[in-house]
């Protein structure tokens, strides 16, 4: 599969990582993997997103370090959520929809190893107009 790599600003071919449930578990925290493994939500305000030094750097998935998010793109959505208005690349995400508790959302996961980040709408500001909303236990600061 192809995804972006901002270090090298280039495509780049990796393989898509397989792990079992129990594999992800000896390698995750117990909420990290509840939240990417097992589609958990945390608590609005309950983890804090890092902040980047020099408020320049990118988000990767805490799972497999597959860039995800600049942090150029994130904005205060007032929701208690990390909130981006696009991925890195539409490369490293994968979006399904998801209909759970009856309401259909759009998913949003890690295109590389399908840890679920959270979800997509369609209130975010411009330019793109989406929301990406996600976990802040599903990111780590690359
Ligand atoms: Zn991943």
């Amino acid at each position: 599969m192809k995804i972006y790599n901002p270090k090298i600003d280039k495509l780049e071919e990796v393989e898509k990582i397989n792990k079992t449930n129990s594999e992800w578990q000896k390698i995750l925290t117990p909420d990290q993997y509840k939240i990417t493994r097992l589609h958990g939500t945390e608590s609005a305000f309950s983890s804090i997103c890092p902040v980047p030094p020099k408020e320049k750097g990118i988000y990767g998935c805490v799972c497999c370090g597959t860039a995800l998010f600049n942090f150029g793109t994130k904005f205060e959505s007032g929701t208690g959520w990390p909130s981006f208005f696009e991925p890195i690349s539409p490369l490293n995400v994968i979006k399904k929809e998801d209909s759970s508790f009856g309401i259909i959302r759009t998913e949003v996961s890690c295109a590389r190893c399908n840890a679920h980040l959270g979800h997509v709408f369609n209130d975010g500001p411009p330019p793109t107009h989406k929301r990406y909303c996600i976990n802040a236990i599903a990111l780590k600061l690359l």
